[in-house]
This record gives C-alpha cells, sequence and structure tokens, in this order.
C-alpha cells in the first residue's frame, strides 16, 4: 500500500485526520467523507483494533456508511466518523475525552460527533466541554436528543416488521423467531419490542451476562455467539459489529431475512450479490439503522419534540420498500440499489 489514496475505502474522503495527544495517549483517526449536504455527522467510536490499519480502515467505511445513511434518511448532513484507538484494556480517561474534543474543535464544524460503540452520553459530555459540534447529550423530556440507542432500535424494529411483510407475508412479529446478534443498546430495544409483539427471541453476545440478563428481560434464549447466524430463525439480525457477512457466512445462513443494526455488515460488496443470489431479504443497514441519526440531526439543528422524531423514524420501512421493488425490478441486490440511490443524493453518481 503506497499511501492513504489507495486504501481500498478510500473513496475520495474530503479530509482524515490523524490525532495523537502525548499527554492523555489519545490516539484517534477523524474521517470525512462527504460535505456535499452538511457537516461531516457521524458517532466515535472507542475500540481495540488488533492493528492500527484495521482502525483507518474501519473509520473510512464507517464515514462513508455515514455519507450514505445521512442522505438517505433526508438529513441536512454529510457523513463522517471518527474511532479513538484504545489500549487493550481499553482505558478511557476525562484527558483523553479532552483532547479528543479539542481535535474536534479543531476542524471548526466540518465534523460533527456523536455517540458510537463504546461511546456513552457521559463521555460526550466531556467532550462537549472542549467543543460544540456534539451532539447526542442529555435532552430535556420530549425533546430529541440523548443517547440515540432506542430511536435506532424503533427504526429497526420497523424495518423489521417491513421485511417480514414483505418476505413472509405477514403484520406481526407474533410467534416469529428473530435470532440477534448482540445484547447491547440497540439489540436490547429491538427485543423488548419484538418480545412485547410476541416474536420469540435467541440472544448473542460476547458478554454473556449481557445476553442473559437481556434474555431473561425478554424471555428468550441465549445462544452461543459462533451459532447464531446459523440457526433456524425467521429473521437473523445482526446488532453487533460490521463485516459480518461473508462468503461462508452467508452460505450457512438459514433465515429468510437479515435485517439489524450493524454498520457495514456486509465484507465486500461482492457479499450483496452472494446474499441476493440466496433468496434472502436483506435490508441495507444504512437506511434501516437511521433512526439514531435522524434524532442526532435534530438535536443538533435544535428542532423537534419526540414525536417529530419518530415521525421521520416511522419513514424508514417506505425508504426500504422503494430500495426492495427497485431491486426486484433492476435484479440488482438491495445494497447496490441503495448505494446508487445515496451516491446520486450526494453529488457523486
Ligand atoms: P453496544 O456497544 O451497546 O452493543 C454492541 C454489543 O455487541 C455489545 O454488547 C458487544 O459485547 C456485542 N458484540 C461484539 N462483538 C460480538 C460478536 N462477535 N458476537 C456477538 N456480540 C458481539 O452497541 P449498539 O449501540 O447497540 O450498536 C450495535 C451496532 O449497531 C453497532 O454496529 C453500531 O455501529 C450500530 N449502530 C448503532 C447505532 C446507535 O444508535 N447506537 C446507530 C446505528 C448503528
Amino acid at each position: 500500500m503506497d499511501s492513504l489514496w489507495d486504501f481500498p475505502d478510500f473513496d475520495a474522503h474530503e479530509r482524515v485526520l490523524f490525532v495523537t495527544d502525548r499527554e492523555s495517549g489519545l490516539r484517534a483517526i477523524i474521517a470525512i467523507h462527504s460535505t456535499h449536504l452538511g457537516p461531516g455527522a457521524g458517532g466515535t467510536r472507542f475500540w481495540h483494533y488488533a492493528r492500527t490499519g484495521d482502525a483507518v480502515a474501519d473509520a473510512l467505511r464507517l464515514s462513508r456508511g455515514m455519507s450514505y445513511k445521512n442522505a438517505m434518511a433526508g438529513l441536512p448532513m454529510g457523513g463522517g466518523k471518527a474511532v479513538i484507538l484504545a489500549d487493550e484494556a481499553r482505558t478511557k480517561t476525562p484527558e483523553m475525552l479532552a483532547a479528543y474534543g479539542r481535535a474536534v474543535d479543531g476542524l471548526g464544524g466540518a465534523y460533527v460527533t456523536a455517540e458510537d460503540v463504546g461511546i456513552t452520553v457521559a463521555d460526550l459530555v466531556e467532550v462537549a466541554k472542549q467543543t460544540r459540534y456534539v451532539s447526542g447529550l442529555p435532552a430535556a423530556e420530549g425533546q430529541a436528543g440523548g443517547d440515540p440507542g432506542p430511536f435506532t432500535a424503533y427504526g429497526v424494529f420497523l424495518g423489521v416488521k417491513a421485511a417480514v411483510r414483505r418476505k413472509l407475508g405477514k403484520d406481526s412479529l407474533a410467534g416469529l423467531h428473530i435470532a440477534l446478534q448482540g445484547a447491547g443498546s440497540v439489540a436490547s430495544g429491538l427485543a423488548r419490542r419484538a418480545a412485547a409483539e410476541g416474536a420469540k427471541l435467541s440472544i448473542a453476545d460476547i458478554d454473556t451476562v449481557k445476553a442473559r440478563r437481556l434474555a431473561d428481560e425478554v424471555g428468550g434464549a441465549v445462544v452461543a455467539p459462533e451459532a447464531i447466524m446459523m440457526l433456524e430463525a425467521d429473521v437473523f439480525s445482526p446488532c453487533a459489529l460490521g463485516a459480518i457477512l461473508t462468503e461462508q457466512s452467508i452460505a450457512a445462513l438459514k433465515a429468510p431475512i437479515v435485517a439489524g443494526a450493524a454498520n457495514n455488515q456486509l465484507a465486500t460488496a461482492a457479499d450483496g450479490d452472494r446474499i441476493h443470489a440466496r433468496g434472502i431479504l436483506y435490508a441495507p443497514d444504512y437506511v434501516i439503522n437511521a433512526g439514531g441519526i435522524i434524532n442526532v440531526a435534530s438535536e443538533y439543528f435544535g428542532q423537534g419534540d419526540e414525536a417529530s422524531v419518530n415521525a421521520k423514524i416511522e419513514q424508514i420501512p417506505a425508504r426500504l420498500e422503494q430500495i426492495w421493488d427497485e431491486s426486484a425490478a433492476s435484479g440488482r441486490n438491495p445494497a447496490e440499489v441503495a448505494d446508487a440511490m445515496a451516491q446520486k443524493l450526494i453529488g457523486r453518481a
């Protein structure tokens, strides 16, 4: 690899910032893919990467994903994403978050941050002491803002229902079996809503305590992480990490629907064709998981109460339908159809 420009995921990023703060030990990457529609907006991931190259690839893929997601959600925002490279012990200090906040501030609003895996509302409160380019902060009761997880979960729940309607011809999740990968923020919200509608849940998380707690709460079963994708289920819902849909895992899938919150679920573009060729209905990740960013955007622009945020989230099923319709008409897989729609919206068709 000669330079960053040659990275397979670089895709003409407008800016990529590498941050080192020796005093706090912060190492971070802030990637801004596109500001065509507005400030590059997307969360910060706090994660331990085995190799720094993995962190760069993650930041770039997630950032481009945010460009597409924000565009498809109809938001006046471009796409960006940041990763903080955690050590093995995942040491996180206020000084580190302050240094990170100063780095975000230095971009002058070209990048607006929020939560992602490993970053909490409390962490963002620390970041916000250094910069105003933060969203996902605690909100007043009934106002847009706060943890985007429950809003993402609401959109994913509606998206799962849309997929079930289309593929299985059912209006309710009652009696259906959902295999849930992850027992974190979004997975929990989805599990509660699905269980309330009568779905049966199988849940896997590498953190077995979390999986057990959620399963007990929703009356579900705990499944080993390595078994969850191969379960006989009506829906496989990836709500943990990305790149889980590979040639091998797609071949082993038994569920007729894949619909979940995780970003960048397809390991490669070819996997979009593979899943389509198997007749599995796929809900493009950045379309179904836009609920959180819809809430974050409403908070950032100081617009809207929870009801108006929910009304925007309730448009997610119609967007999925549009994608699936075009996929059925053209024969192209849903991920490819969504990408083409998004590229047009950000001026890169
Ligand atoms: P979270 O950190 O609350 O939960 C993720 C869970 O996945 C954790 O419990 C973790 O232990 C588990 N996990 C990690 N690797 C696993 C594996 N191999 N098998 C099973 N479980 C594993 O994160 P979250 O906020 O619920 O987000 C979940 C996914 O959805 C992420 O990919 C995130 O990027 C994406 N997403 C989240 C939001 C949001 O609003 N929170 C919005 C859009 C997309």
